[in-house]
């Protein structure tokens, strides 16, 4: 049977109706049970998220980042329950829903490879030209002031705008775990829009540097957590170690190398990967002679490295994660970013956004970054292609997560997470080389349609589950409650 062809919109309409059905069918619950808010646990109500269906993406741009497959212009893309199942110049389209893929390019999701998802909502409050409402001193202000609820606000808000950006994987990069019930809630936010990504269970703002982290609370969540559906893995946010002199970064803690190991050593008995902010004074070398690195580990602000440490980092199969927006905000004193150099060593390196209080998630805009400042910097001294900057924004990432069996390029049997991105639009018609358009010029603005795990979970720019004013509007009330129970910053 051949399958029928639907237009992008017509598809939204489905799906839309899907999500409004779920949502309805929650809230009756919720009321007649009188419970206000749902369960925020492992165990909580399913998500009302689309349900997965077949269905070919048809006549595209199609960009797989599989190396061995290259890319197909014009070129299509079958899913079926979550999976890609064909990808090709024409695929069987039988029994499957038929998505127009004219003027728009197709290619895996964004991964974001490290992103404070907790601060999101105290984007009112941080300023970037007024030192005592940076990012540092609002974060850890407010931060301790945060109930499990304004958690799974912050990390929806987060998370919703990262869908709305293109990002289909995003590593939680949570350093304010308070309680057990502060995990739930973020892990909940996180189940509940339906992303893919990483849970680093941190360190909670303002806690004693001498003492270690709560083990039991990580074994917690592996146990009731993991492997869930799949889409969500479990690491730990290490504290810095030795001395720091970057601004208020020492607010996170800053241990012994003793301390560090003994947090380390827990996450490794769990067999959980571990990340750690490099700012100010480069650790590589105290970490090296711990005995500490490996591929289970990954490096935040790759900025002061020597050619010494990048040999250990190569050898040691250490990832390095680059958030050029907040980076490129620091004085030149604290380092470059050294894309170019982690490169030219041959280290895997990926690209994150770190938080979105004073930069908005702009995967397009992160790349035409890290291009302008190395062609600023290094120039043709090192090559770099646009093309290598989408992998290193897509497919890098999953590497650097450890998740490049499952997602980060459109290769049969991987899940399918993937995005639409048009080209018939103002800013990026006519268009030329599909990379070069990626990186000069798209905006988040471009994307039509974004899918986790064969979800199709927005269309033509739009939810199709999530119910964007509700997240806006709560994310706002709990903001304003921050505010008052700290009472602070002055209005
Ligand atoms: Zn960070």
């Amino acid at each position: 049977m051949a399958g029928s062809r639907v237009s992008r919109r017509c598809m939204l309409k489905g799906a839309a109706a899907l999500g409004a059905v779920a949502a309805a069918t929650a809230a009756t619950r919720a009321q007649q049970s009188g419970v206000a808010a749902p369960l925020r646990t492992a165990a909580g109500p399913a998500a009302t998220l689309p349900a997965r269906g077949t269905f070919v993406i048809r006549g595209a741009t199609v960009l797989t980042m599989d190396p061995s497959l290259g890319d197909f212009v014009p070129g299509d893309v079958r899913v079926s329950d979550g999976v890609i199942v064909a990808v090709g110049r024409a695929v069987d389209t039988d029994n499957a829903q038929v998505v127009d893929g004219s003027g728009v390019i197709c290619m895996p999701g964004f991964v974001d490879t490290h992103w404070h998802l907790w601060t999101s909502l105290l984007r009112p409050y941080v300023r970037g030209d007024v030192s005592e409402r940076g990012y540092f001193p609002v974060t850890a202000r407010l931060g301790v002031h945060m109930t499990p609820e304004d958690s799974y606000r912050s990390v929806r808000l987060g998370v919703a705008e990262a869908l709305s950006a293109g990002v289909t994987t995003v590593h939680n990069w949570a350093h304010n775990v308070r309680s057990p019930e502060h995990a739930d809630a973020e892990l909940s936010a996180m189940r509940d829009t339906g992303m893919r990504g990483r849970f680093a269970y941190g360190p909670v703002q303002g806690m004693p540097d001498d003492e270690p982290m709560n083990m039991d609370g990580v074994a917690r969540i592996k146990r009731d957590w993991m492997p869930g559906d799949g889409l969500i893995t479990l690491g730990i946010s290490s504290r810095n170690v030795g001395a720091l002199n970057v601004g208020g970064a020492g607010a996170r803690g800053v241990v012994t190398i003793e301390m560090l190991k003994r947090d380390w050593d827990g996450a490794r008995a769990l067999g959980l990967p571990i990340t750690m902010h490099t700012s100010g004074t480069s650790p590589v070398m105290a970490l090296e002679q711990a005995g500490l690195l490996g591929s289970d580990v990954q490096l935040v602000h790759p900025l002061l490295t020597t050619p010494e440490e990048r040999a250990v980092l190569k050898m040691r199969d250490v990832r390095y994660s680059t958030s050029p927006a907040g980076e490129a905000r620091r004085p030149a004193s604290v380092g470059v970013i050294q894309l170019g150099e982690l490169l030219e060593a041959g280290i895997k390196v990926s690209l994150s956004t770190d938080h979105t209080t004073n930069a908005s998630c702009d995967p397009f805009g992160a790349m035409r970054l890290l291009f302008s400042l190395h062609q600023h910097r290094l120039g043709a001294k090192v090559p770099l292609t646009m093309r290598r900057l989408v992998q290193l924004a897509t497919l890098d990432g999953a590497v650097d997560l450890g998740i490049a069996g499952r997602t980060g390029s459109l290769t049969p049997r991987k899940r399918a997470d993937m995005i639409l991105i048009r080209t018939t639009d103002l800013n990026m018609t006519p268009i030329g080389d599909p990379y070069e358009a990626l990186v000069s010029l798209a905006q988040p603005a471009n994307i039509d349609t974004v899918i986790v795990d064969g979800r199709i979970l927005r269309q033509a720019g739009r939810f199709t589950a999530l119910d964007h004013a509700q997240v806006v509007r709560e994310a706002q009330e709990a903001a304003l409650g921050l505010r008052a129970k700290a009472d602070w910053p002055p209005v």
